[in-house]
């Protein structure tokens, strides 16, 4: 998952951005750039989202659509890819036996996804359709990180009890929506030293394990948002993989 490289946030609601700025940013069409809010300007592509946000601001709901500084020019240990591609379509392999290798490439993931910034990575993410993935969601200042991998992750429990958290992905830079997952989730795996353990995570860390895993079976978040929408960001991210390969 991703964090805001601007703000370090993962959800910012227009109920708590001061209306007067709301206003001024659907206004400008994304012009604005007033603290620590960061946004660009629009393209062609994207005035459906002014449209949406216009709607929200009637609604006072919906998302801020909050932009960091983009291409992140910082060295990546293993490059993360961009959705549309393949690999990231792909069901992952159960890893039978841990080895240096597979400990080598979960050390690089965590350190790519820190990098990012990120709270979660998966291994399909960096092109290896093993089941492994990464995730440390201590992401305030005070908290102690807390840096998780897992191999061969299984949920094995869901509450009844829904959350939703607006959600992105390392793989679909700068896009978020929300999504409504289980609230709590147990979850088993396979930890670093071959160990299995066994954990029921809540709030953030339960929607980020389950962004995760979903990458393990070709599923991205935005599978679950309607066909225009996912098909809006699709184009968005096939225009970003066209100016990457033109830079
Ligand atoms: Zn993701």
């Amino acid at each position: 998952m991703q964090l805001c490289a601007e703000c370090g946030d993962v959800r910012l609601r227009w109920t708590k951005v001061p209306i007067l700025l709301r206003i001024l940013e659907v206004i400008s069409l994304g012009w604005l750039k007033i603290g620590k809010l960061h946004f660009e300007r629009l393209t062609i592509g994207d005035y459906f989202s002014a449209l949406h946000a216009i709607f929200a601001l009637f609604q006072n709901t919906g998302p801020l659509r909050l932009r960091g500084p983009y291409p992140k020019s910082t060295f990546m240990k293993r490059p993360i890819l961009i959705h549309p591609d393949p690999r990231l379509k792909k069901q992952c392999a159960v890893v039978p036996d841990l080895s240096d290798d597979l400990r080598q490439l979960a050390d690089d993931m965590l350190e790519t996804m820190y990098d990012a910034p990120g709270i979660g990575l998966a291994a399909p993410q960096v092109g290896v359709l093993d089941r492994l993935i990464v995730l440390d969601c201590a992401k305030e200042k005070d908290e102690t990180p807390r840096p998780l991998i897992m191999f061969n992750p299984k949920v094995i429990e869901t509450s009844d009890e829904k959350n939703t958290y607006e959600e992105g992905c390392l793989s679909i830079p700068e896009q978020f929506a929300e999504i409504e997952r289980p609230a709590d989730v147990t979850v088993e795996w396979v930890d670093r030293d071959g160990n299995v353990q066994r954990e029921t995570f809540a709030d953030l860390w339960a929607t980020c394990v389950q962004h995760e895993i979903d990458h393990l079976e070709g599923t991205l978040f935005i599978d679950y948002l309607k066909p225009m929408k996912r098909q809006m960001i699709t184009r968005k991210m096939q225009k970003l993989k066209r100016e990457r390969t033109r830079a």
